[in-house]
């Protein structure tokens, strides 16, 4: 990597090119490698997939270490909602004992070997505010005050690298506590408290049994109709079932299949105000990337009355809520499993590839990983790892192409006299 530390307003040299670029902050850094925003699974997939082909890479990461959505913004008890063979990253396999579904603790260890096996080493403490493409490279600012400028730029910021924050009347004027679910570790603290979980995807499912199992009182918001399905069927997981399945037959047989087990095998939702989708489980979640929720044992707590089901919150109360329904209630504590979102539009200057309205690739899966100007884009699927990895392959096969015309280019006799 070249580095230059140059005033502002100075001129840096582009070895690529040979010519200068301008620098606009006091720390200007010329990059070769491919610039990697993020060092969740997916930035260290690309850096692994570029290592492999002897491409280095410089990983830009605001936080202060890798995978920072798993160890800073997750709760204790979680596992990975899917089978560990539709989790791994290319190139490594997860080590032989760990189980089906790894701890986060597992994963976390997986990842830390994955960087260390491809000597992948971030700069942490990098948050990136702007990216802009300008005279051939693109133009890379942190708040920290450092300007990257490099050819290749690839976002693997994340579906999930801001937390949603409902806007819900009179949340303001509620005076117990509200976290989201990235501040969420265990029910532990809200032992005998009445909480009221707002959301019912994975994340809000599985909250609500760990408030359960500490003891907690909890209730939950369930806004939109809901596809559960058994975390497995017939012994085996019900995701990896579901996509055989979709090898051989249409995605509406296959959804009949999941709905007739679903109902043997829990019964029927909609009598605990869990109504399903008109859409099967597979065709909602390819048409509209939502994902069914995978039963680890909430179900049942629902039934018992251990959680009690609210529909949509109509408005916060000093010290509840009150439901569409009429029904009020005070809890002591609100948990907002409200999802997340992409920060893309808030720093890529680019209109083009990125949407700026949800902060995804224009072009669905899998033709959104690549857009122009050495623009790449991994882990924004809707297809969690398994998407993420198959992106990371593609990428650096793409930039492997491009490096080698180019290293060429710089070792030729000619181009060294040059310079
Ligand atoms: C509770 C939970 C459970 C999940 N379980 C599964 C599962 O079992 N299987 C599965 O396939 N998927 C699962 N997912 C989806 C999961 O998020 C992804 O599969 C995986 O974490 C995606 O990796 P990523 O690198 O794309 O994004 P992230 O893990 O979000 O990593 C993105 C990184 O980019 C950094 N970043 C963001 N913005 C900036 C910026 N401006 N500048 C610098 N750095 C930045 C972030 O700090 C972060 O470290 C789960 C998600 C959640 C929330």
């Amino acid at each position: 990597m070249a580095v230059w530390t140059e005033s502002e307003g100075k001129r840096v040299h582009d070895p690529f090119y040979h010519n200068f670029l301008l620098a606009k902050t006091d720390k200007c850094i010329v990059v070769d490698e491919p610039v990697i925003i993020g060092a969740g699974p997916s930035g260290l997939a690309v850096a692994a997939c570029l290592k492999e082909k002897g491409i280095p890479s410089l990983i830009l990461e605001r936080s202060h270490c890798i995978a920072s959505l798993w160890q800073l913004k997750t709760y204790d008890r979680l596992h990975l909602h899917l089978p560990k063979k539709f989790c791994e990253l290319p190139l490594m396999p997860y080590p032989p004992g760990f189980p089906t579904y790894p701890t986060k603790q597992q994963f976390i260890a997986y990842l830390e070997a994955y960087a260390k096996q491809y000597d992948i080493k971030p700069v942490f403490n990098q948050m990136v505010v702007s990216a802009e493409y300008e005279d051939g490279r693109w133009r890379v600012r942190t708040e920290e005050g450092t300007e990257y400028l490099c050819k290749w730029l690839v976002v693997a910021t994340g579906e999930n690298a801001e937390a949603v924050i409902p806007d819900i009347e009179g949340l303001e004027q509620y005076k117990g506590k509200v976290v989201h679910t990235s501040a969420y570790r265990s029910g532990d603290m809200y032992r005998g408290k009445k909480v009221l979980v707002v959301g019912c995807g994975n994340s809000g499912m599985e909250v609500c049994l760990d408030l359960c199992n500490h003891g907690a009182m909890p209730s939950i918001v369930v806004r939109e109709a809901v596809h559960i399905l058994p975390r497995e069927m017939f012994g085996s997981s019900t995701f990896g079932l579901s996509v055989w399945l979709l090898k051989y037959l249409p995605i509406q047989t296959v959804d009949r299949f999941l709905l007739i087990m679903s109902r043997l095998m829990l019964g029927d939702t909609s009598r605990f105000g869990l109504e399903r989708p008109h859409l099967g489980p597979m065709e909602l979640k390819s048409v509209s990337g939502k994902t069914p929720v995978l039963d680890v044992g909430t179900l049942e707590k629902i039934k018992s009355g251990d959680i009690k089901v609210f529909p949509a919150i109509n408005h916060f109360t000093k010290h509840g809520a009150e439901f569409i329904d009429g029904r009020m209630e005070e809890f002591d504590a609100v948990v907002l499993a409200t999802g997340y979102r992409s920060n893309v539009p808030f720093w890529l200057k680019d209109t083009e590839f990125f949407s700026e309205k949800d902060g995804y690739p224009r072009r669905p899966f899998p033709n959104g990983w690549k857009g122009k100007q050495c623009l790449y884009s991994v882990g924004f699927t809707k297809r969690g790892l398994l998407g993420a990895s198959m992106d990371a392959t593609r990428i650096a096969h793409d930039i492997a192409q491009c490096w080698q015309v180019m290293t060429k280019q710089l070792n030729h006799p000619s181009s060294k006299l040059s310079t």
